[in-house]
């Protein structure tokens, strides 16, 4: 009796030491899935988010999950949202910067884990515009969307952002007519966002679309336009795409039917 209970417990050890094994393979590798640091991870839609669809179902805790860096908004469009270095913020239409919590959700955010593939170097002073078509000419491709950071001293940025909605919710178009302006004058700080492909129009905006947060994280916004002075643009390009499209009400009732982004280039 005493040697076939030793031998159960022996078996007990072995078949522990089995799974354990197991799992500790099985479950990194699962984590890892999830995590690509060559994707471009996005909720819902630029369209989705022109037509006026304000409120979506990812948390930022889950977004972090996706990157540590990117743009969007948060729920009934609070203003402009920045990621940096994992850490989330909205500014206001008050021009203020808020640390996101975990809980709050977002409508529409673009978020990667940014990793500096190259530096662009732009000599010279340049607007916005300006600064766009010197990139153009000196992208490796077009056809990839590429992740973008600025850091540096601006001698002048113009940024804006937008005030909370109520339900129902108007068009984009129309909210952005609300928008708070704010200029920015010999401001450190970090532009943070990303270049889209043509063929993405519709589910991002095509183009450039960056947003500027303060090295002291106390202010930034959506980028209007600005000056630019000798830039290091670091890009990052991504060839896997993950959009996740919310299962709401919302969103299955949108009109996405015209060509909703295109009225979004206007005024962006
Ligand atoms: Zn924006």
């Amino acid at each position: 009796m005493v040697y076939s209970y030793r031998l159960k417990l022996k078996h007990y050890f072995w078949i522990a030491v089995v799974l354990i094994t197991v799992l500790s393979v099985v479950l990194p590798g699962r984590t890892q899935q999830n995590i690509s640091f060559d994707s471009l991870f996005q909720t819902s839609t630029v369209s989705a988010l022109a037509a006026g669809v304000y409120d979506g179902e990812t948390t930022f805790k889950e977004l972090k999950n996706y990157g540590n860096f990117g743009l969007g908004t948060v729920n009934a469009l609070d203003g402009e949202m920045i990621g940096l270095d994992g850490k989330f913020y909205q500014v206001k239409s008050n021009g203020v910067a808020y640390t996101i919590p975990d809980s709050t959700k977002t409508s529409f955010a673009a978020v990667t884990f940014f990793k500096s593939e190259k530096v662009i170097n732009l000599q010279g002073t340049m607007n916005y515009q300006q600064m766009q078509q010197s990139l153009e000419r000196q992208l490796p491709t077009k056809n990839f969307p590429y992740a973008i950071r600025i850091q540096g001293t601006f001698p002048y940025l113009k940024v804006r952002s937008v005030g909370k909605q109520t339900p129902p919710y108007r068009p984009l178009v129309d909210v952005a007519k609300d928008q708070s302006i704010f200029e920015l004058k010999n401001v450190r700080g970090t532009l943070v966002g990303f270049r889209t492909p043509n063929y993405m129009q519709g589910i991002n905006v095509s183009g450039y679309h960056l947003h500027f947060i303060t090295e002291n994280r106390k202010t930034g916004g959506h980028l209007l336009d600005g000056k630019f002075q000798n830039v290091q643009v670091e890009i990052d390009a991504k060839s896997d795409i993950k959009i996740a499209l919310p299962k709401t009400t919302q969103f299955e009732q949108a009109d996405l039917e015209d060509d909703k982004a295109a009225e979004v280039n206007k005024i962006k």
